[in-house]
């Protein structure tokens, strides 16, 4: 771990003399990473708690994470929005999703599903919906165990361009899900008119549960909204068992947290199967 370390000096070293920003060489940094293969996802468990009884795992949602040659481990709040504004969210994304969908395709439960968080960016790029039909053809996985999530802010960022993608993957069958759902400033309107199949709910309304009874009432609204839109609702940042008692009180569908399971390299997990070759 040391000697790389002093590789990287050496590098900013060397860049430095060329007059390069300091900008600059992030974006450069982070090219090198994705495409060395050191950004890779996590997966957090989602749950089942729709019917009576203990949770039923239903799938994994995929976090990146940047596992430097350092051993250093960077979280996405610290890269994604970098990778946005370098340009480079597209191959960073693409990266992501394809490793996601090869450890679901190993996985021995073929009913499980995954979710891939997804930047507007993306979404707004020529030909993404068929990069992303392309990509499920060729690794062999059925457009139903996806679901796409993108934030409700960012979605309102580009309404028009990003609704005719949705809309051709929900055709296709995979899942649309809206995170981060009510701290943005999503109308009714628009979340009627998205092909969206889950409302996320996002963990500050789940923390304040169950002492605050104006989150409850917030998350019970919004159980409410989604079931007569015909939607299922998740809820994120579960980390105690009366507010996990407390969702399922108010009919929330699926749920993630701490208190179920962290995120976890593929490795640690079960139910999913090695990476194998890229083909
Ligand atoms: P998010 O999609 O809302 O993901 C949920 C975040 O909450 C994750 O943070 C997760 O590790 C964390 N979390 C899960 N359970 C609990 C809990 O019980 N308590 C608490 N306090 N936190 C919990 P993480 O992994 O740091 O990701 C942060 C954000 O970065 C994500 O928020 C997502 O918006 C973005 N992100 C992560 N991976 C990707 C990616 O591949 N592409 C894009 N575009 N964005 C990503
Ligand atoms: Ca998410
Ligand atoms: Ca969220
Ligand atoms: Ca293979």
């Amino acid at each position: 771990a040391k000697r790389s370390g002093r590789d990287q000096v050496a590098r900013y070293d060397g860049a430095a003399k060329t007059s390069v920003t300091p900008h600059r060489l992030e974006a450069e940094e982070l090219r090198h990473a994705i495409e060395a293969g050191e950004i890779t996802p996590v997966y957090q468990p989602v749950w089942d708690i729709s019917r009576e009884g203990e949770p039923v795992l239903h799938g994994y949602e995929a976090l990146a994470r940047w596992r430097r040659p350092d051993g250093v481990l960077i979280p996405p709040a610290q890269f994604i929005e970098r990778a946005e504004t370098a340009g480079l969210i597209g191959a960073l994304g693409r990266s992501i999703f394809r490793q996601a969908m090869r450890h679901l395709r190993g996985a021995r439960d073929r009913r499980l599903s995954m979710a891939v968080n997804v930047s507007v960016r993306q979404l707004v790029a020529e030909g993404f919906a068929d990069e992303v039909l392309a990509d499920l053809v060729e690794i062999g996985v059925e457009p139903a165990r996806l679901s796409l999530e993108i934030t409700e802010t960012q979605a309102m960022e580009a309404p028009e361009l990003s609704l005719a993608t949705l809309r051709r993957l929900s055709a296709a069958g995979v899942s649309i899900a809206i995170d981060d759902f009510g701290i943005g400033f999503a109308s009714l309107a628009y979340v009627r008119d998205l092909p969206a199949a889950e409302l996320k709910i996002d963990q500050r309304f789940v923390s304040g549960m169950p002492d605050n009874g104006k989150d409850r009432a917030v998350v019970r609204a919004v159980v409410e909204l989604a079931h007569s839109l015909g939607m299922r609702t998740v809820a994120e940042g579960v980390e105690t068992p009366e507010q996990l008692a407390l969702l399922r009180e108010v009919g929330v569908d699926l749920v993630q947290g701490y208190l179920l399971g962290r995120p976890q390299p593929a490795e640690a997990l079960m139910n999913l199967g090695p990476l194998g070759e890229d083909e």
